[in-house]
């Protein structure tokens, strides 16, 4: 049996579940279907023509980047604009396209914990964590069924709290329930006598993204024709998935000895940054892609400098005080640079995986946008 497009994407997905993508993303499969063959893959950021020929050329037939092709809906599929045209290559080649964005931004070791590995930091966590996305999950299983229930919804991904798995409580009491009429009860019969049951309410936080699976699992194990059980949103925060990084360096250097190190880990030649030359950095946020929304974030959190991507002139301010000094660097390291490491991420995550197909890094820059750094010097 060979391996097809659905088979990558849910191996993918078991590693960054797509829920776990901000909303007005748009992760997953752009183009193709699921049941085809997979030979080889192309990982690459971004997708272009360039990337959708360097495939054709290494006869891969899905590519995988970070950036979705489609984010607007289209109208028509012609070759009179970019995303359409590409978008009708692939389907002429036969190739299909997947995008894991935002859902490898928010997973641990994903692209910002890849950022702050490349930056040299150490003791790394996550900057943000994920509001409104824990549910508590209650359900009440008849007491010899438990052990089966728990484990089964544990195994589903159920009772992660931090990086903890298999949290889950329990407890004993009495359930009642009248059988109906057209009913096929576990214990008792169709429209018999209400029965008094020694149940146990189980209890455990589940995520947003693995409550559908979790729910699958739990009505499969369940001996009850209907399974009694509650969805209670908790103010909890998700703590095993976020936006943004921290950690520290080894040492404290000068900022401008630390935008030395930016740089050449990055391989960009030019970085723009506020913040006081003369400064001492040792805690250090970063977010890979635009991260400006997390200045504050990265403030609050001590930093002394933030490496992220897309500042705007304005957002400079964010970081300067009353008095005009500033509470911490904020160093715009550019959004190919910071996110560039994923094709690395991806790719020798479906080699280990995927032993049996080729995969390729790209070897182009998918990213458009360049710096020019003078020769005038
Ligand atoms: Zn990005």
């Amino acid at each position: 049996m060979g391996i097809s497009v659905s088979d990558i994407l849910g191996a993918l997905e078991s590693w960054m579940p797509s829920g776990m993508a901000q909303s007005w993303d748009n992760v997953g499969l752009q183009v193709g279907r699921p049941e085809k063959q997979v030979t080889s893959v192309l990982v690459a950021l971004d997708l272009t023509p360039a990337i959708i020929d360097e495939a054709r050329g290494k006869g891969a037939n899905l590519i995988i980047t970070h950036h979705p092709l489609f984010f607007k809906p289209l109208k028509k599929l012609s070759s009179d604009d970019l995303v359409s045209s590409m978008a009708l290559t692939l389907a002429e080649s036969g190739i299909a396209h997947y995008a894991i964005h935002t859902n490898i931004d928010a997973a641990r070791n994903g692209v910002s914990f890849r950022l702050a590995h490349d930056l040299g930091l150490s003791d790394v966590e996550f900057l943000t964590s994920m509001e409104g996305s824990v549910v508590k999950l209650v359900v009440f299983v008849p007491i010899e069924a438990n052990d089966l229930v728990r484990d089964t919804i544990l195994a589903a991904g159920a009772g992660q709290i931090g990086r903890y798995s298999d949290c889950s409580f329990s407890n004993g009491g009495t359930g009642t329930f009248k059988p109906g009429d057209d009913t096929d009860p576990f214990i008792g019969q169709a429209a018999g006598p209400r029965e008094s049951v020694n149940e146990v309410r189980l209890e455990v936080h589940v995520s947003r993204w693995a409550l559908p699976r979790v729910l699958r699992a739990m009505t499969e194990a369940h001996p009850y024709e209907e399974v009694a059980y509650d969805i209670i949103p908790v103010e909890n925060e998700y703590t095993d998935a976020g936006l943004g990084a921290i950690g520290t360096l080894a040492s404290s250097m000068k900022l401008t000895d630390f935008l030395d190190v930016v740089s050449t880990a990055l391989e960009n030649p030019a970085l723009r940054f506020a913040g006081d030359e003369n400064a001492t950095v040792q805690k250090i946020a970063v977010c890979g892609g635009s991260g400006s929304d997390f200045i504050g974030a990265a403030m609050k959190a001590g930093a002394d400098a933030f490496v992220t991507a897309d500042v705007t002139y304005h957002r400079y301010f964010d970081v300067m005080k009353p008095d005009g000094t500033f509470s911490m660097a904020l160093i715009n390291a550019g959004h190919y640079e910071t996110e560039r490491r994923t094709e690395d991420l991806l790719g020798d995550w479906l080699s280990e995986h995927f032993p049996d197909i080729a995969v390729y890094k790209t070897a182009l820059r998918s990213g458009p946008e360049k710096t020019w750094v003078s020769r005038r010097g």
